[in-house]
This record gives C-alpha cells, sequence and structure tokens, in this order.
C-alpha cells in the first residue's frame, strides 16, 4: 500500500515537472519573438515633439505637412537635399529647414530631391 503511494506520488511529480517544462519552453518560445519585434521608430506626434519643440516649431511641421511616411518612398526625407542622416541607426535624423526629429521614410511640402549622384548628407 505504502509502495503504490510512492509510485502514485512519482508519477505526479513527473507529470507536475514535464506541463512545468512545457509550459516553460512555450514562454521562452514567445518572450524571444517579442524580444526580437522592433520598436516601430517615431519622429513625429506629440509624445516625440511635446516638451521638445516650441509652438513656432510645431506650426512650422504642420504647416509644412510633415508626416513620419512618405506616400511615396521617392520623396521621402532621405532622397531630400535638405535632410541631415542621423549618426546612429534606427535614430531619427533632422532637417536643414524643418526642427525637430525627422524620420528617413517621413516627408513634407517642401521635399526637394536630392541631385542623381549627390554626395549624401
Ligand atoms: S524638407 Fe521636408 S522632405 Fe526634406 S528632409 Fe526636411 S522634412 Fe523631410
Amino acid at each position: 500500500m505504502a509502495q503504490r503511494k510512492k509510485d502514485e506520488e512519482a508519477v505526479s511529480r513527473r507529470a507536475v515537472l514535464g506541463r512545468a517544462a512545457a509550459a516553460l519552453a512555450v514562454l521562452t518560445t514567445a518572450g524571444a519573438a517579442a524580444g526580437c519585434k522592433k520598436k516601430a521608430l517615431m519622429c513625429d506626434g506629440p509624445s516625440v515633439t511635446d516638451g521638445v519643440l516650441t509652438a513656432e516649431e510645431v506650426q512650422l511641421r504642420k504647416m509644412l505637412l510633415y508626416t513620419d511616411l512618405a506616400q511615396t518612398p521617392d520623396k521621402a526625407c532621405i532622397n531630400c537635399t535638405l535632410f541631415v542622416a542621423a549618426r546612429e541607426a534606427d535614430t531619427c535624423a533632422t532637417c536643414k529647414v524643418i526642427h525637430g526629429p525627422v524620420h528617413p521614410n517621413g516627408t513634407c511640402k517642401i521635399f526637394l530631391r536630392k541631385p542623381e549622384g549627390g554626395a549624401p548628407t
């Protein structure tokens, strides 16, 4: 009788350990997948520019219809002669006209295409 109880406890412990290992594997995989997801770069909007820019600078961005995503890639800031690239990857760049952070894929009303074969800025 005592042996049977010990066997049942051993099976039960094995079952619990097996389930715990499976759950840990699922959590580890999900965590790794979530960790690989890059947060999208944001260079506009109240969460980025509030307290960073003056009201006039914010107004200028609005007047020039600055947006973080150009409708067509050929009109993206990165292709504009007024674009100043960031020193570090995955960070906002700047612009010679619009103050504040600028997204490489952004654009505005005064987009000025870089000359063909021009040096990158
Ligand atoms: S002028 Fe406009 S399109 Fe050109 S880099 Fe500045 S924000 Fe981008």
